[in-house]
């Protein structure tokens, strides 16, 4: 059965839009496959950050994804720094991955604008996503639309790898991206991807009336001026975030409200909140009994060490055999 392989930075609390965009997935994925999700700290260190902030981060990740719904009895969950194998990898697959493709990945020439000084390991930061994968032969890996070409680098190593240590044959196999349904969850500000640094989130353990504050001015279709204008929903952010919160016959009932003016965009966002609300009050309560017992976390992450370390040791004393290394 396919093995599938999904890395998560340690950024804190889970927001909408990456639980939206990626985890709820992984979560139905869990009963379908057997699932190794990742908190990616070293790719987290390829820009500047704050070593205390990064152990608070990763702890309050691995919270969010277990309350999520993550389940650690048939998911395996850890954090990617307790496998050493997985940077010796990355430095083999260095030696086979190719500089000028490194080079073309579109994400790193964005990350590498915004950096006063670019280092080396934001430039090989798909070396190491290669190397997580491969680490675990994982041959399914879920993944935006905006990963795709991060993930045909991995194939591409993959494939040269295989040619010069394994005489051709699939000893690691090429990795398949398995898009992600849920279109990108656009941030509260309408104009670009939820994201913490930019400030336009809603974090999934936020309480309700906070939840509701940023709602409340939250953009929507800019034509919409009067309460009596009538409204596009296909271009309103809160009736995506509805399609992914309610019920079908309310996603229904909120565009033909919008198109007739029949609803004030108050009035649908009240409805919204209302849908989330079911939704995020399970996973916040998860979440307060994991706080209260943090054995839990810790348990559930050492269970998933110790599951991936036999693994990775197993495939490097391979790869080290066939390499001619001691
Ligand atoms: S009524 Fe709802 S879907 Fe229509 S513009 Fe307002 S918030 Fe958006």
């Amino acid at each position: 059965m396919s093995r599938i392989f999904s890395g998560i930075q340690p950024s804190g609390e889970l927001h909408l839009g990456n639980y939206l965009g990626a985890v709820k997935n992984w979560v139905r994925l869990q009963h379908q496959h057997p699932t190794i999700v990742c908190i990616v700290d070293y790719h987290a260190i390829t820009v500047q950050y704050d070593p205390e902030q990064l152990r608070v981060r990763r702890r309050d990740m691995a919270l969010s994804l277990l309350a999520a719904g993550i389940d650690p009895n048939i998911a395996t969950l850890f954090v990617q720094s307790t496998v050493p194998e997985h940077t010796e990898l990355a430095w083999i697959f260095n030696t086979v991955a190719p500089l000028g493709e490194l080079e073309r990945q579109t994400q790193f020439k964005e990350k590498s604008q915004r950096q006063e000084s670019v280092s080396a390991g934001l430039l090989t930061y798909p070396v190491l996503q290669a190397a997580d994968i491969l680490l675990y032969r994982a041959d399914l890996v879920p993944v935006g639309e905006d990963q795709v070409q991060h993930l045909e680098l991995s194939r591409v190593i993959a494939r040269r790898w295989n040619a010069h240590f394994a005489a051709g044959e699939e000893f690691f196999p090429e990795p398949q991206a398995l898009l992600t349904p849920a279109r990108r969850i656009m941030g509260l500000d309408g104009q670009a991807k939820m994201s913490k640094s930019l400030g336009n989130t809603i974090g999934l353990l936020e309480p309700s009336d906070q939840i509701w504050e940023k709602l409340r001015p939250a953009v929507t279709d800019p034509k919409r001026v009067k309460r009596t204008d009538p409204g596009t929903p296909e271009v309103c952010n809160i009736y995506h975030l509805h399609k992914a919160f309610s019920p079908p016959e309310t996603v229904e009932h909120v565009a033909e409200q919008c198109r007739t003016a029949g609803w004030g965009c108050l009035d649908c966002k009240h409805v919204l909140h209302g849908t989330m609300l079911e939704e995020l009050v399970p996973i916040q309560a998860r979440a307060k009994e994991l706080n209260a017992k943090l054995s839990l976390i810790n348990d559930a992450l050492a269970t998933g060490t110790a599951r991936c370390a036999m693994v990775a040791r197993e495939t490097m004393r391979e790869v080290r055999d066939k390499m001619g290394i001691t």
